[in-house]
Formats: structure tokens, C-alpha cells, sequence
């Protein structure tokens, strides 16, 4: 399907739960966020449906996220009926790595190999800082099972000014010794009420430290939909990757659409929510009145970033947590 911008939206990320086991302080506050009740996610029967119904769509990749996926009761068993529908050649997870060494094989198994990652230090102390718990050991550990096994990983870090940019030359330097893709996010203002008045540290700011070092950095043409800026290095097993999340520079070739555990329709991670499909479906609606929907609300998808900014009903999203939205 193509929205009025002529991009093709084919892509769904689709957070399964809003709880999380970890407390990024960039994503949530430490006392954590006011969770859904269960009976307001959406269930997985509810998941799958839409999944076919986008399917049916021309939707080829999906990302289910959270919260921390693997922390939703059955995970797996929505990752199976995912699998069945035969619709998605590209299944993928995001994850904070603390609970998944478990389902490896059964992952393997499905066929569901591209993992995201997300590390934002290699220092032990500074990762208890950032996550407020104590899980490093257990992060690698999943991050050394994941290579091993033959897993696509990307690894997610997200960036801030006086937090943790002297981490960035040793995570890019995973890519050189790992078969694994790199990527450095601007922080977002999405993060449940914290408010501090630190400067972006912005994808130029990363920019500007990878290529002091690393002097032969190429810039590699991006691929349909790829929010990231890659840069490869020569003899690197992986690339680097710079996700302008803040800056939005990659809106033009954006591909997709995002479902809270709530089932309310993102067309633009910038927006307030743009329509509750769970109600919807609730009242009884056709498979034929799903796809109408999501129609019309791909066509409705604005220009980019700030545009979807400018037309929220509440001008400020820093009280959202991404781990209610989605990341
Ligand atoms: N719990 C899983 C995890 O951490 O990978 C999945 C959910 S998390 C919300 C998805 C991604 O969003 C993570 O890579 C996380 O680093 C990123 N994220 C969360 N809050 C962010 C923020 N304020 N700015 C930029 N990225 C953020
Ligand atoms: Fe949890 Fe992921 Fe948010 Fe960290 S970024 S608090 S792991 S949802």
C-alpha cells in the first residue's frame, strides 16, 4: 500500500506489552509507568487477526517490541500463529536480552533470527546506571549466545550527551569482531515525565567521534525503509549504523506504521495516536472494515516527523514512555 507520498507501507512494529523488567531512565521513570490491565492489551488472537489483515494488505515485516517482549506471558506461542500466517518474510523482535536465552532454539526453529539488541555500554557500572539494574552480564551473555547460534543482530544504543558518548568507539568496535550491525539513536523525548535540559547529542555529534577514528568510514546508499545511516569500514565484519531519531532526516523513504499494546495506530512515531484499532475491533467489525481502516489511515500518514508533531492533540509527548509506546 502506498500513502499519499507515494511510500510504500509495508512494515509493522507492534508492541506486545507495555511492562519492562529494566528502567532506562531515557525510556521510563524509575518507579516505572502506570500499566495497562491486561484485558486492555490487545490479545494475541486480536494481534494475529490485524497481522493478516495487513498481510492480506501487502504488510511483509513485522517487529513485534514493547515494553520488553519476552516479558508478556506465552510470547512465544504469538510468534508461532505469527510464523503460520506465511505472510511475513521478515519477522523481527527488539529486546533488552534478559530474558530470551531461553527460546534460542525454538527462535532458531521458527526461523526467527533478526534480533535488535539494545546495549547502550559496555561498562558494566555505567549499564546499571542507565538501566537501574544489574543485568550486563546477562545482556553479553544473550549478545555471545545470539552470534553463536547464527542470529542477524543489530545492536541498539542510544546515544546522550554526558551519559555515554565515550562509549561509542568501543561499541562500533563490536562491528570489526562480531557479524553484527551497530547503530547509534539520538535520544527522544519519550520517556514517562523525566525531564532534564541536556543538549542532543546528535547523529552529527556520532558522526563527527566515528570518523575522527575511524578515518576510511564509507557512506553505503540506503535501503528502502532503513531509518539508519550506514557507514561501513573496511575488513568490519558488521556496519554502523546512525539513527537521526530526534533530527528526523529519513522521513522521506519512511515504510511503516506502529500498534501500542493497546492497539492504538501510530502512523508516525511523532503522533498522539491516530485511531484505537482494539475498540474497534471490539465492536464487532469486519476482517473487510479492518482493512478499510488501515487504508485509510496509510493514505492519512503525514509528510514526515514534524508535521505529525504540529497536528497532535496534546502539544508535548515527554510524559509517553517508548516502552508504552513502542520503541
Ligand atoms: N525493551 C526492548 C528494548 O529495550 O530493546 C524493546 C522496547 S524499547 C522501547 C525499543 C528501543 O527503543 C530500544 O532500542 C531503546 O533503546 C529505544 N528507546 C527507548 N526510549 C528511547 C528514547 N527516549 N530515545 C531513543 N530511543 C529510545
Ligand atoms: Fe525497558 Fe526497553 Fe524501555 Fe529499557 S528501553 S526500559 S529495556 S522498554
Amino acid at each position: 500500500m502506498n500513502d499519499s507520498f507515494d511510500r510504500t507501507i509495508d512494515y509493522v512494529r507492534i508492541a506486545v506489552t507495555d511492562r519492562c523488567n529494566l528502567r532506562c531512565f531515557y525510556c521510563m521513570p524509575a518507579e516505572g509507568i502506570p500499566y495497562e490491565p491486561k484485558a486492555q492489551l490487545l490479545s494475541y488472537e486480536e494481534i494475529t487477526r490485524l497481522l493478516r489483515v495487513l498481510g492480506d494488505l501487502g504488510f511483509k515485516k513485522v517487529r513485534f517490541t514493547g515494553g520488553e517482549p519476552f516479558l508478556r506471558k506465552d510470547f512465544m506461542q504469538l510468534l508461532e500463529s505469527t510464523a503460520a500466517l506465511g505472510d511475513y518474510s521478515s519477522i523481527h523482535i527488539t529486546s533488552n536480552g534478559t530474558l530470551l536465552q531461553k527460546h534460542i532454539t525454538k527462535l532458531k526453529a521458527l526461523g526467527i533470527t533478526k534480533i535488535n539488541l539494545s546495549i547502550d555500554s559496555l561498562d558494566k557500572e555505567r549499564f546499571k546506571k542507565i538501566t537501574r539494574r544489574d543485568d550486563f552480564e546477562k545482556v553479553m551473555q544473550t549478545f555471545h549466545m545470539l552470534i553463536d547460534n547464527g542470529f542477524q543482530v543489530k545492536l541498539n544504543a542510544v546515544i546522550m550527551n554526558g551519559i555515554n558518548t565515550q562509549d561509542i568507539l568501543s561499541l562500533a568496535a563490536l562491528a570489526e569482531t562480531y557479524p553484527v550491525d551497530v547503530r547509534f539513536i539520538e535520544e527522544m523525548p519519550f520517556n514517562g515525565g523525566y525531564k532534564e535540559n541536556k543538549q542532543l547529542y546528535s547523529a552529527r555529534d556520532i558522526y563527527a567521534d566515528l570518523k575522527a577514528h575511524y578515518t576510511d568510514l564509507e557512506a553505503l546508499p540506503s535501503t528502502h525503509g532503513d531509518t539508519a545511516s550506514l557507514l561501513s569500514m573496511p575488513n568490519f565484519k558488521g556496519n554502523i549504523g546512525i539513527i537521526a531519531a530526534f533530527s528526523r532526516t529519513f522521513c522521506d523513504t519512511c515504510n511503516r506504521l506502529r500498534i501500542s499494546s493497546k492497539g492504538e495506530i501510530k502512523s508516525c512515531l511523532y503522533d498522539d495516536g491516530v485511531f484505537n484499532i482494539r475498540d474497534y475491533m471490539r465492536e464487532g467489525v469486519s476482517d473487510e472494515a479492518l482493512a478499510a481502516k488501515f487504508s485509510e489511515i496509510i493514505r492519512l500518514k503525514p509528510k514526515d516527523g514534524f508535521e505529525a508533531e504540529k497536528m497532535r492533540k496534546s502539544p508535548s509527548q515527554s510524559m509517553k514512555s517508548m516502552s508504552s509506546i513502542g520503541g
